[in-house]
């Protein structure tokens, strides 16, 4: 698939979120399997404590057309004596954050089941270098029942995922197994992580518009998703994740 890839550096607040975001994203492609990347150096969010278990954002009150969406989050260990990173309330807090920004599609994610597995127990690669490693890791962890979300160490660039400064690949439905796989270093960047998702979760490709949070280049100002674009995602998640659906 061909790539464009923007080259810049951006430090701006989002969300009260501090950190420097840099993301490209390979075109989407709509055939099966499809993956599309995303790379965002960086760009962590300060350690929340949330009080709100459900991954709810703050002050939003579900409605009748409010969609919850249940997710899985991985987050991988090189050994067992290392601590788990991101922790679960880290990760709690991160899609409270993703939350806000899917608020304008009326979608929200509840984080239901979170792991922090030694790679080598579970015969994955704790530094992943090829495509292949990534799709192992969907094979191993998607459980058709929630979105899924795997953090890997840093990979290797000696591979196919390649050394363009991509550090995200998510499939686009339909695909078995689904998942978006990242490294360490993006582990609960919001904004790409939110970019993501919609190709994950919406199967949405990418948009030439700077306000998008579709456009290849992710910063704190490509927040934006579209009427479209939310009603794409909410039929794509009805045809193809109704499992994923609360
Ligand atoms: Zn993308």
């Amino acid at each position: 698939m061909a790539k464009a890839w923007l080259n810049g550096f951006l430090v701006v607040s989002l969300l009260a979120v501090s950190g420097a975001a840099l993301t490209g994203c390979e075109s989407a492609d709509d055939s099966n399997p499809a993956v599309s990347g995303g790379h965002a150096p960086g760009s962590t969010q300060a350690v929340g404590t949330p009080d709100n278990p459900s991954g709810l954002p703050g002050g939003a009150t579900p409605n009748g057309n409010t969609m919850v969406i249940g997710v899985k989050y991985v987050a991988l260990r090189n050994s067992a004596g290392d601590a788990p990173s991101p922790t679960q309330d880290q990760v709690v807090a991160l899609f409270q954050n993703m939350s806000q920004v899917w608020s304008q599609c009326d979608i929200q994610f509840r984080v239901e089941a979170y792991s922090s597995p030694v790679a080598s127990a579970d015969g994955q690669p704790y530094y992943p270098a090829n495509q292949s490693d990534l799709e192992a890791m969907r094979g191993k962890y998607d459980d058709h029942a929630h979105a899924l979300y795997v953090r890997s160490g840093t990979w290797n660039r000696s591979g196919d995922l390649g050394n363009d400064g991509s550090n995200g690949f998510s499939t686009i439905p339909p695909s078995n197994p689904e998942g978006t796989v990242f490294e360490q270093s993006v582990q609960t960047a919001t904004l790409l992580l939110a970019h993501e998702t919609g190709h994950l979760i919406g199967g949405l490709g990418h948009l030439s518009d700077s306000t998008s949070l579709m456009n290849h280049f992710v910063s704190p100002t490509n927040t934006q998703l579209s009427q479209w674009e939310c009603d794409d995602t909410r039929a794509a998640m009805r045809q193809y994740h109704a499992a994923w659906i609360r």
